[in-house]
């Protein structure tokens, strides 16, 4: 399987080449140069697997060329076997039609671990493979993403991680999922500034060309194309276990940066019956707008209380934007030359009207997600995150076929959000058993000042003051 760039200008890439590169050179993300077609036979054969051989059986056309089949097994294994269900994503039945994914059960209590565990497995055999300099993660964290990250890569060969995070301004579950992990690979720093502070000094730090060969810098964030085929391989086996292929199966997914809504537009065109995705975003409504009227413009963000999708710049956009360009990578490079210059670009119609019959879109406030929350918890005895109750109020509303189960991607444990879950629903949500000493463990990090220059000479003094 070959890789090539949105852009058209960057080289095209094996699996192994895009895993390590992320963002390609011409600015463009990686896709597949083809989407592995699953006959109905071959989506029958999944019926029964265990995760980890459903997600062998799904990845292996991706990794091919890279990974045998031993070699991708061992690794999901790995990563899997890190989870705290047997079934891994497990479905939860809510009413006749209404079923969750939990995709929490990993490490951080968030779906990104679903990708990022094996992230970090593929990058230390990458690694391993290339004897050469350790490759070093920099990246800055309102909460959710960097805790994912560092799990996944703690303890890992070759790879070092530097997070950070804004002094004070995350919550005390979020900065000790981070500080309490002391392997010597894991450097937190908690910035004097803000969040977008943070941002604005790793942005410069891979501006800075020197400073970025020399120590090899490399990201973990959601553009990069193995995350998004690590998340296919769940629709698939939640699909299987609803009937497919025998039956037609929608999904409700609570996005902001279109990568998890992304692999199940992956797993459709691979073959899988999805009647439709659909995409439900809080009030950073971007992708609604874009998807409802071809308004793709960037917005202020508003704080809600599913922060993880308080994104107004959904960058895996730019993947579903090359097919409706026809894969035409010229043409999409000069729409995006036209959004980076002024934030903003309509989406024809007959674009609109193509991603339709994949897509619907719902934009759900605040009282709609609260509303949510206590019907889950009241009607269906289950207690859900906000990011979740997004994803649900948008598919208890739909209008497709009553015939046609609704699976609502469950992203976060509620215990994540502790204080939303327990003012809207006036329920506890405790943190699982294997983190509940989470408060008392110890905790390691630096606290520097909001300037680059800083955070450098500690990173070249080898993480020493
Ligand atoms: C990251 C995150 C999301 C949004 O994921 P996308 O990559 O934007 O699709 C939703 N919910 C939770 C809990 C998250 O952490």
């Amino acid at each position: 399987m070959r890789y090539i760039s949105t852009r058209g200008a960057a080289a095209a890439q094996d699996f192994k080449g895009v895993t390590l590169t992320g963002l390609a050179s011409d600015g463009g993300l990686y896709v597949p140069e083809n989407w592995p077609a699953f006959s109905r036979e071959d989506i029958a054969a999944l019926a029964g697997l265990s995760y980890v051989d459903t997600a062998v059986a799904v990845m292996r056309p991706f990794v091919s060329g890279v990974l045998d089949d031993q070699a991708l097994k061992n690794l999901c294994e790995a990563a899997y076997g890190q989870f705290n269900h047997a079934a891994v994503t497990p479905l939860v039945q809510l009413d006749e039609r209404h079923f969750l994914l939990e995709l929490f059960h990993g490490p951080t209590l968030a779906f990104k671990d679903v990708a990022l565990q094996l992230l970090g497995h593929l990058f230390e055999k990458f690694l391993s493979e290339e004897k050469g300099q350790d490759l070093t993660i920099v990246g800055a964290t309102s909460g959710d993403t960097g805790s994912a990250a560092i799990s996944a890569v703690a303890g890992r060969a070759g790879v070092q991680i530097v997070m950070l995070h804004p002094n004070g301004r995350v919550s005390e579950v979020q900065r000790r999922q981070m500080t309490t992990v002391l392997d010597k690979n894991v450097h937190n720093v908690a910035i004097d500034g803000s969040f977008d502070d943070a941002q604005a000094i790793v942005k410069a730090m891979f501006n800075d060309s020197d400073f970025r060969k020399r120590h090899r810098l490399g990201a973990v964030n959601s553009i990069n194309w193995a995350r998004l085929m690590a998340q296919i391989v769940y629709y698939f086996y939640a699909a299987v276990r609803l009937g497919a292929p025998d039956r037609k199966v929608a999904f409700s997914v609570p996005t902001g940066n279109f990568g998890d809504v992304f692999a199940g537009y992956a797993a459709k065109k691979m073959g899988l019956p999805v009647e439709k995705l659909i995409v439900a975003t809080n009030i950073n409504d971007i992708l609604y707008r874009a998807l409802s009227a071809g308004d793709y413009s960037v917005g202020n963000v508003t704080p809600t209380d599913a922060p993880s999708m308080d994104i107004q710049i959904s960058s895996n956009f730019e993947r579903l934007l090359f097919d409706l360009h026809g894969r035409d990578a010229a043409s999409l490079a000069a729409t995006m030359a036209q959004f980076e210059q002024s934030r903003a670009i309509q989406i024809s119609d007959a674009m609109r009207q193509q991603a339709a019959t994949i897509f619907s879109s719902k934009r759900i406030d605040p009282d709609e997600m609260a509303a949510t929350m206590r019907w889950a918890s009241d009607k269906a005895g289950q207690v859900i995150d906000p990011h979740t109750a997004i994803g649900l109020a948008a598919a208890r509303e739909t209008d497709l076929p009553k015939d046609v189960p609704v699976v609502t991607l469950a992203t976060a444990h509620p215990a994540k959000f502790p204080d939303a879950v327990s003012r809207i629903t006036g329920k506890n949500a405790p943190l699982p058993h294997r983190l509940a000493d989470l408060y008392s463990r110890e905790e390691r990090y630096v606290e520097l000042p909001a300037s680059r220059q800083t955070i450098q000479a500690y990173i070249d003094a080898g993480f020493q003051l």
